[in-house]
């Protein structure tokens, strides 16, 4: 049995104050909730010790947004290691953000570098996999996807793998107002879970596919009724710790 998680981006938003007023919001909101899913937000770097002090003992765990593909410490301008994510308080952290592919340039082997020394590290990425609207209208959806995941299992292994959790986001759904239907997720978590279970059963089995892209309080819990549907990665809705908290009451 598969435990849901529910993850919240942050993208590149908040201040100071927006930021304590939404870790209150939220710390307070999830004290009455009981039995939910696995729950994170993943705050820009600058704010993770903040959230990390606030969520402390509370059900919502911390990640960053990337991590970087280096174990030591060195010359690495404007990179976090996941050594500094783990004294930090995160949990997680995301690599291959469609925005870090398209809008920073980050290869299928950058970000299976990045998960690698996630796991390494002892964080667990959560590594996004997605087709843009253009690759899905030539019929190319599936071909991406298995392209994306390949270059991490061929950096990690499929033993490897079992450390992370997966978010299937089609990049056309993004901060779009459109979500895929239900249907179509769940198609690509399939064709995931075939991919990885050909190459062992149990972790196939085992393996958390997120789906991500316009998740909404009003749409998450037909998403998250999709057999291979096991959460969400939440952009913009996660900005707002009562729609957060809704959508994780629904993948409960
Ligand atoms: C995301 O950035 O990962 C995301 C899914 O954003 P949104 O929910 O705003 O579409």
């Amino acid at each position: 049995m598969r435990k849901a998680l529910v993850a919240g981006n942050w993208k590149m938003h908040g201040s100071r104050s927006v930021v304590a007023e939404l870790l209150d919001a939220l710390a307070d909101g999830v004290a009455d909730m009981s039995g939910g899913p696995d729950m994170a937000v993943l705050p820009p770097f600058l704010f993770v010790p903040a959230a990390a002090d606030r969520l402390t003992d509370t059900a919502i765990a911390v990640g960053a947004q990337n991590v970087c593909d280096q174990d030591d410490e060195g010359a690495f301008t404007g990179e976090v290691s996941a050594r500094m994510l783990k004294e930090a308080g995160c949990r997680y952290a995301l690599t291959g953000h469609s925005e870090r592919r398209a809008l920073y340039g980050e290869s299928d082997e950058l970000v299976a570098a990045r998960t690698a020394a996630a796991l390494r590290g002892g964080i667990i990425p959560i590594v996004c996999l997605g087709e843009s609207l253009s690759e899905r209208e030539a019929g190319e959806t599936d071909a991406v996807v298995q392209r994306q995941l390949r270059a991490v299992v061929d950096a990690v292994g499929i033993s490897g793998l079992a450390g992370a959790v997966l978010a299937y986001e089609p990049v056309w759904a993004i901060g779009t107002g459109r979500t895929a239907s239900p249907q179509q997720a769940q198609a690509v978590h399939a064709l995931l879970r075939t991919y990885l279970r050909k190459r062992d059963a149990v972790i196939g089995d085992g393996m958390r596919i997120l789906y991500g892209g316009s998740v909404k309080p009003d749409n998450a819990a037909e998403l998250f009724a999709m057999p291979d549907i096991d959460g969400g990665l939440i952009g913009g809705a996660s900005l707002n710790a009562d729609a957060f908290l809704a959508i994780c009451r629904a993948a409960g």
